[in-house]
């Protein structure tokens, strides 16, 4: 069995959202570096993408959004708002991104192969039920989680999402629902203002989100020790089927738009900790979705790190973190408190 399928589509390329928007077409070109690279591997095996349905589509999105969308195919350029613009080719590149993280879950669902990684664009996680935004159009992440439940019966599915920016729309999409675990690392304030610790959830989702906004200049040991202390002890306690990663890589230390200090190394050392995690609850079913990442040496580095750490598999926490600052360690302590009520003591 392969261990590792890398979907990515040209179509993809065409959607532009104007010259000097960060999120441009050239960052294919790092996504298409590294499976190029990768796809040399007797492990790897290039997945067969395809567009999104709307079924598929209607599960997170109203129908008002999908026609708005789809709309914008007729014209040239249809500005959404200040950073979320279309061109004539951004519906199907669109549709073809929702439709290729579908496409990964159905292939660690049906077990063709372990994980996959889905290169593709526009990203998807600030998109919400009703509207684009924050350079996002279809919420990819989201879709692919109902796809998940509805067409492959998952009962736990878990995101974790670790762009530099919190993703509201994937958040509000399952704020009640406790069958979506919803974690989030991000740099606050930043856009798009959301992400605080007391989002929790509401109704039967509440203590199903978790948000942990962290101040500009965090570097890999304080998101590790995160991980290790918070993230990592509540997924266990969930027990998820299949975990999602909203993989934007703004948070690497050499992006324009995020304030972090992460290496690529760090988005390795994470993704191998969330496969140990899927491996104890389940199959080891991964599936990481392209969000941000605007410097395009950057983009190619996490995209690398990412995507090695799935086929290496999964690996348990180093040692203790000893240098930490004291506010992330009080963010981890208010963390831990918060969501002790619904999950009791938070331990390794
Ligand atoms: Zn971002």
């Amino acid at each position: 069995m392969a261990q590792l399928a890398l979907f990515s589509d040209e179509l993809c390329r065409r959607h532009n959202a104007g010259a000097g928007h960060p999120e441009r077409p050239e960052r294919m070109d790092a996504v298409a570096n590294v499976f190029e690279e990768l796809l040399q591997r007797p492990e790897m095996r290039k997945g067969e993408g395809r567009d999104g349905t709307i079924t598929e589509l209607r599960r997170i999105h109203t129908a008002e959004h999908i026609t708005r969308i789809e709309e914008s195919a007729a014209r040239p350029v249809t500005v959404f708002d200040a950073d979320t613009v279309a061109n004539n080719h951004s519906f199907a590149a669109a549709l073809r991104a929702a439709g290729c993280a579908c496409a990964a879950v159905d292939a660690v669902c049906s077990g063709a192969v372990e994980r996959a990684f889905v290169g593709t664009r526009p990203p998807g996680h600030h998109a919400e039920a009703g509207r684009p935004m924050g350079f996002c159009l279809f919420n990819n992440v989201a879709v692919a989680a109902e796809h998940a439940r509805k067409r492959h019966g998952l009962e736990r599915v878990a995101i974790v999402d670790w762009d530099v920016h919190h993703g509201n729309g994937t958040m509000h999409s399952f704020y009640d629902d406790p069958g979506v675990l919803y974690v989030s690392l991000h740099q606050s304030p930043l856009f798009p203002g959301t992400g605080y610790l007391e989002e929790l959830g509401r109704d039967a989702g509440y203590g199903y989100t978790l948000n942990l906004p962290l101040s500009a200049g965090r570097s890999d040991t304080e998101y590790l020790f995160l991980c290790d202390q918070l993230v990592l002890p509540l997924l266990d306690r969930f027990q998820p089927e299949l975990i999602l990663i909203s993989a934007g890589f703004d948070a690497h230390e050499r992006d324009p738009l995020g304030s972090m200090l992460l290496s690529a190394e760090a988005f390795g050392a994470m993704t191998r900790r969330l496969v140990a995690v899927a491996e104890r609850h389940g199959t080891g079913a991964v599936v990481a979705v392209l969000e941000g990442g605007y410097s395009l040496h950057g983009l190619e580095l996490g995209i690398r790190a990412t995507a090695s750490g799935l086929l290496l598999g999964g690996e348990a926490p180093g040692g203790a973190h000893t240098i930490v600052d004291s506010a992330v360690e009080a963010l981890a302590d208010r963390a831990a408190q918060a969501l002790h009520d619904h999950w009791g003591a938070l331990s390794r």
